[in-house]
């Protein structure tokens, strides 16, 4: 099957077309400044990337200029839009009701609309993708796949806050955690590379990127996860605050005279180490920043690895044991420094890591020693390969249950 994966964000739309036997990327590209100017970047495989300008209005023109590229009789990859055999779609927030991937129906668009609330920046555009999709690709089967849908396995002791019950019961306020499909991906793959089946391993995964978020993972199961209601709690990301005093809030509103939503912002976007540091989110700049004694930076640069060291350890609590520990995302996956700085403060458990491996790039690896009690691992997430295996999964079974169905009404 060819399976196009879209990832859409309020002014940006990302894109592969996996062929889904081979498992590789046919082509692959990102629209930028939707609805501002527009910008396209399109790349099959093997071939010179294209960057170019061209007015992107609305995420439609943005669809339709994917699939122009991916036709285009020079460079495409594909002869015409028929050959795409579904779409895959990347959904943030699927709130309780989606537990899995599922078929995109007028009834799925409709819940996701629901959850709207609690995702504002986030489930808007991703249902605007999937109509542009549907209006392009009116035959083409769609596959939602959710962030929180891996984090729905989390016992309610995870996931109900301290907070009058009745506000669970009545708007949803709970932990549901992200980056599901990228936790999901990671442990599982830890699992084979270690050789064994996720149902007998205790597993944290540590993935560190702009966003960062770390999850526990006892017998395949995600049981507890460091983001809540919404991707601004729990560990200090590259701009988020992450979990805080509530009391902060009403606080810096009171000094700054700012309003409720003036405060969020600075939660949301101006906070984590860039706000510590005052010079940038990025942590090879932060590095950099810290090498030429910029005491800022090295604050900001421990205070991360601090709330992610306090994270893995409470992790460890909560299943009572761990087996292996995984990094993933552009911190994660990069920065060995970090990696290390944080995982020296597990000697205690007799985890010992082995520089070399430590310092490698790019590649799925062990990075402890084989003496280590237990296995740290560094794992490149795929949140697109695992997007397009759970639409050939759907789209499969779907076709399969309309055959049955054809065949017990005697068509
Ligand atoms: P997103 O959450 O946007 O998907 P990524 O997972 O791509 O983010 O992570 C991006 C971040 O990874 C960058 O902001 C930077 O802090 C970090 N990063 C990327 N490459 C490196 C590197 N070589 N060394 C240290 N940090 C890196």
């Amino acid at each position: 099957m060819k399976v196009l994966v879209i990832n859409c964000g309020s002014s940006s739309l990302k894109y592969q077309v996996i062929d889904s036997d081979t498992e590789n990327v046919l082509a692959k590209g990102l629209c930028e400044r939707i609805g501002i100017d527009g910008k396209m970047t399109y790349q099959a495989t093997g071939k010179d990337k294209k960057k170019y300008d061209a007015p992107m209005p609305a995420h439609r023109q943005a669809v339709e200029l994917v699939l122009k590229e991916l036709t285009d009789p020079e460079t495409g990859v594909l002869k015409s839009v028929d050959e795409i055999d579904a779409v895959g779609h990347r959904m943030v927030h699927g709130g309780e009701k989606f537990a899995c991937s599922t078929l995109i129906t007028d009834e799925v668009v409709k819940a996701v609309e629901s959850y709207n609330d609690l995702a504002p920046l986030h489930n808007p555009p991703t249902l605007v993708g999937i109509a542009a999709c549907q209006e392009l690709m009116p035959d083409t089967p769609m596959v939602g796949v959710f962030d929180t849908a891996f984090h729905q396995t989390m016992p309610p002791e995870a996931y109900i806050y301290g907070l009058p019950y009745e506000y669970y019961e009545k708007y949803g306020i709970r932990r549901y955690g992200f980056h599901g499909t990228s936790h999901k991906y990671v442990s599982y793959r830890a699992a084979e590379i270690l050789g064994r089946r996720p149902e007998d391993l205790k597993i944290i995964v540590c993935h560190l990127g702009n966003g960062s978020s770390v999850s526990a993972v006892e017998h395949g199961k995600c049981v507890e996860t460091s983001m809540g209601l919404t991707p601004l709690e729990g560990v200090i990301m590259g701009t988020r605050s992450g979990s805080l005093d509530p009391t902060c809030i009403e606080f810096i509103a009171h000094k700054e005279n700012m309003s409720l939503e003036d405060v969020m912002t600075v939660l949301n976007k101006k906070s984590g180490v860039l706000g510590i540091s005052g010079v940038s989110s990025d942590f090879r700049d932060l590095s950099e920043a810290a090498k030429e004694g910029n005491k800022r930076a090295e604050l900001a640069l421990k205070v991360f690895s601090h709330s992610v060291i306090k994270t893995i350890g409470s992790f460890i609590g909560v299943m009572n044991g761990v087996d292996a520990i995984v990094f993933t995302a552009g911190i994660g996956e990069n920065d060995h420094l970090t990696r290390l700085s944080i995982m020296s403060h597990f000697s205690y458990l007799n985890i010992k890591i082995d520089p070399y491996a430590n310092e490698l790039h790019g590649k799925e690896r062990i990075i402890s020693t084989p003496d280590s009690d237990v296995a740290v691992l560094c794992v490149p997430t795929n949140e697109e390969l695992a997007i397009c295996r759970d639409t050939v999964q759907i789209v499969t079974e779907k076709k399969v249950e309309d055959t049955v169905k054809k065949v017990i009404a005697g068509k």
